[in-house]
């Protein structure tokens, strides 16, 4: 993810840009609070560096966020700034433990569909955000550590 990390040429963006910022926005903080502790406390996946969910980020296992794993929670994970952003995401970890976990067969279906442009409707981020902040405030931990 790089919500802010570069300068970009001032542009007009459009309203399907800024919700899908949004429902990015929405699908990282799920994922940070999903995979936290009671105390709001998580591990980085791919370096084990602890850290409070707010100063985590949420990385993707595959590079390139236009495919149609960009709000896929499954392949998403807590990240230290230094794994997902300096090291580019750490994919060299990432994706040997994700299929550790998840099985090859999983990894292979995910790369195909990483490999697939979706491109989102406006209606259909919106409804993608929406959808994210139910399930936000329905993990266990979201009353205590929010
Ligand atoms: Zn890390």
């Amino acid at each position: 993810m790089n919500m802010n990390g570069f300068k970009k040429k001032r542009r007009k963006r459009s309203p399907k840009q800024i919700q899908k910022d949004k429902t990015w926005a929405a699908c990282s903080k799920y994922v940070r609070i999903r995979d936290a502790n009671m105390q709001g406390y998580e591990e980085c996946y791919t370096c084990g560096k602890f850290g409070y969910w707010k100063e985590m980020q949420a990385g993707h296992a595959f590079g390139g966020r236009g495919g149609s794993v960009l709000f896929d929670t499954d392949i998403i994970k807590p990240q230290c700034y230094a794994c997902n952003c300096i090291n580019h995401g750490k994919y060299d970890i990432f994706i040997p433990k994700l299929e550790r976990e998840r099985g090859s067969k999983f990894i292979q279906e995910k790369s195909r569909e990483q490999s697939q442009d979706k491109e989102y409707s406006l209606e259909e981020l919106k409804a993608k955000e929406e959808d994210f902040k139910l399930r936000t405030v329905q993990l266990k931990n979201y009353d205590l550590i929010i």
